[in-house]
């Protein structure tokens, strides 16, 4: 049976597991990526994801963006909008311009798909790096030093460094013993594209109503019409409901729940329904491996953040991991993954707690809540160094 040796195995070629592969690869280090998903495959997913300015930059090292860069769209202002108020009205516009801050937008938005081809085709052009496509890792056994990952088809992997980006339900997390807290929101998310008449402009909007954050992410035009992506969170069985309507009705639907602050808005693209949980690890180290993206935390889709903080998973420990390949040093030992843990779950831990706070905020139906959500809202748009504070923290920059 093949015995594949390696730096770093990678389980779990997600977007995060992809984007690790090469960015441990650019920096000249073997990583070899495990996913049970073939090569080429579009993969179903249909979302967008809105990669901030510093997950831009860890795609730029890893020598991914570039192809990326084609199917993008900039987004230059956020605006968030509450309407938590009685009926359906603005209460509070507050846009967030990236221009106050400098030259650059807070990021570009991209469909998962094009990411996925461009991080693929990185890692296949890539010398270090290895996509073993429709494979999992069956288990690990972690020795003192090496690690080694027994496929399901009997191949192995033998590594200094294994990565755990095999998502949610992490295997690799719980054979290792870290515990993890889940909890639910009763929430789902709708996620499809629409058309409108008027140009987006580069602004992605999120509109805070009772049951969730609905938000609309610019996209490039589709069929010469202004396109935007729809991350729509509401209460599960009115998901299901929305989920079931055709296209003509969900359009309605939308169209009054967005106020018409886009006008009528098309429904553009088959739809896909997400459960909404909270998730995180204890730990994000153990003997040889390090837990990254998803396989670490879980949250809401509100201001972009769940990917963006997995590219900054990467980034850190990819920083480490370099720092002692150059040294002639063991890129797995257990104090360097323990600088990982420390690096990076504080921030992480903050970070779910804030979103977590902002979605039972957005759901809050009680109105001095509501009340309350709209007055932080104004504070923090209406004092400039406060503002600009909640840019750089929304990005991830200080
Ligand atoms: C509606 C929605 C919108 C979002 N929008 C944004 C956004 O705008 N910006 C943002 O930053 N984030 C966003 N997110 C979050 C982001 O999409 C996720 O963080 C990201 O897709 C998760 O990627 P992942 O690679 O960690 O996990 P996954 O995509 O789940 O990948 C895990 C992979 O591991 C594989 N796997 C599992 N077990 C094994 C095994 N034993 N061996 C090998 N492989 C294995 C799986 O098959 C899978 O391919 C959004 C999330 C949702 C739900």
């Amino acid at each position: 049976m093949e015995i594949i040796e390696t730096d770093i195995l990678v389980a779990g070629g997600g977007l995060a597991g992809l984007a690790a592969t090469a960015r441990f690869a650019a920096d000249g280090l073997g990583a070899v990526c495990v996913d049970p998903l073939p090569a080429d495959a579009e993969g179903p997913d249909l979302r967008t994801t809105a990669f901030l300015m510093p997950a831009v930059e860890t795609l730029e090292r890893a020598g991914a963006w570039q192809a990326m860069a084609a199917d993008a769209t900039p987004l230059w202002t956020m605006r968030l909008v509450d309407a938590g108020g009685e009926g359906r009205h603005v209460r509070e516009d507050c846009p967030f311009e990236a221009r106050e801050m400098g030259d650059w937008p807070f990021g570009y938005n991209v469909t998962n798909r094009a990411a996925r081809r461009a991080l693929a085709e990185r890692v296949a052009a890539l010398p270090g790096a290895r996509l073993i496509d429709r494979a999992t890792v069956a288990r690990v056994v972690r020795r003192s030093t090496e690690a080694v990952a027994v496929l399901a088809d009997g191949r192995q992997v033998r590594a200094r460094l294994v990565v755990a980006a095999d998502g949610r339900d992490s295997a690799l997390r719980e054979a290792a013993g870290i515990a993890a807290r889940r909890w639910h929101y009763g929430q789902k998310t709708l996620v499809f594209c629409v058309t409108h008449p008027a140009p987006h402009e580069g602004v992605s909007s999120e509109i805070h109503r009772t049951g969730g954050p609905l938000t609309l992410v610019p996209m490039p035009d589709l069929d010469g019409r202004p396109c935007s992506s729809v991350v729509w969170m509401v209460p599960g069985p009115r998901a299901d409901e929305l989920a079931a309507m055709d296209d003509a009705r969900l359009g309605v639907e939308i169209t009054a729940e967005t106020m018409g602050l886009f006008g009528p808005l098309t429904v553009a693209s088959p739809r896909a329904v997400w459960p909404i949980i909270g998730q995180i690890a204890a730990r994000l180290d153990a003997e040889r491996l390090a837990l990254i993206a998803e396989a670490a935390h879980v949250i809401p889709p509100i201001g972009a953040q769940g990917l963006n903080m997995s590219l900054a998973d990467i980034e850190t420990l990819a920083g480490l991991v370099a720092e002692a390949h150059r040294a002639g040093r063991d890129i797995g030992a257990a104090d360097l993954l323990s600088r990982y843990h420390r690096a990076r779950w504080l921030e992480m831990a903050a970070r779910v707690a804030g979103v977590d706070l902002l979605n039972r905020f957005a759901q809050a139906e009680a109105q001095p809540l509501r009340d309350l959500r709209r007055l932080g809202l104004r504070a923090i748009h209406g004092i400039a160094p406060v503002r600009h504070l909640a840019m750089r923290l929304g990005m991830g920059t200080r």
